[in-house]
């Protein structure tokens, strides 16, 4: 016998959205939503780890990564959340990826070694802490305009390790099966075609075609939807 929970999602069916969680104890939350929303996905903000519930798909934006650790154990996050990267798909940008990396100097915990990749943090010195650069990202059509926010380098990749996005021939974006991990903010250009590749090609999610969703996000989503679509 069908539980009614199960019935009301029967019923909703193919109309029901979704749901993408975006970890939100510190950094972006508001820009990974929107561009979650824009591509028809229900952006849930995970402050709790009741809120994973029914989540299928996972974003850990950027931030300050020893402070998000520290969160991670104060809220009871850091088992719930670790579990979860490692049985769905995830998408970690910048901070986001040093946790599912496999280690980095200077934090107060271990990573969650989802991603095999040593990563430096804030690698770029002070400087020349934040730039906008162009990579090189095959995944999503081509080019693509990276915001670096004292970004981390990625120094070794492991033999499961795919890289998506290389910037000067670096490693600037990796995949290991349903993990990916940026050096760079895709939620800040107002490109979708990351978001867009997660959540079709990694999570294997049913999304609106590029044009409906993509178009007037602005930048180069009216080519790079286009790119996109033929990818499919
Ligand atoms: N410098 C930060 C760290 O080491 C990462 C910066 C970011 O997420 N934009 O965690």
């Amino acid at each position: 016998m069908p539980s009614a929970a199960g019935e009301a999602r029967e019923t909703t069916g193919a109309r029901a959205r979704a749901r993408v969680g975006v970890l939100s104890l510190q950094g972006d939350f508001e820009r990974h939503a929107a561009s979650l929303a824009t591509l028809g996905v229900e952006p849930v903000r995970v402050t709790l780890p009741r809120d994973l519930e029914g989540v299928v798909a996972l974003v850990m934006p950027g931030g300050e990564s020893t402070t998000m650790l520290r969160l991670l154990e104060t809220t009871g996050l850091r088992a719930p959340v670790e579990a979860f990267a490692r049985a769905h798909p995830v998408l970690g940008t910048c901070a986001g990826l040093i946790l599912l990396g496999s280690g980095s100097e200077g934090l107060p915990a271990t990573t969650f070694g989802v991603l095999d990749v040593a990563v430096e943090r804030n690698a770029y010195g002070r400087q020349i802490d934040s730039f906008s650069a162009e990579v090189q990202a095959p995944v999503v059509g081509g080019a693509f305009q990276g915001v670096f926010i004292r970004a981390p380098r990625i120094r070794a990749v492991g033999a499961g390790v795919t890289v998506v996005a290389t910037r000067n021939g670096e490693p600037v974006g990796v995949r290991q099966g349903e993990a990916v991990g940026l050096c760079f903010h895709p939620e800040l250009t107002g490109d979708l075609r990351f978001h867009r590749w997660f959540l079709g090609e990694v999570a294997g999610l049913p999304l609106p075609a590029a044009g409906d969703a993509t178009s007037g996000a602005g930048g180069a989503a009216g080519a790079g939807g286009a790119v996109a679509g033929e990818a499919r």
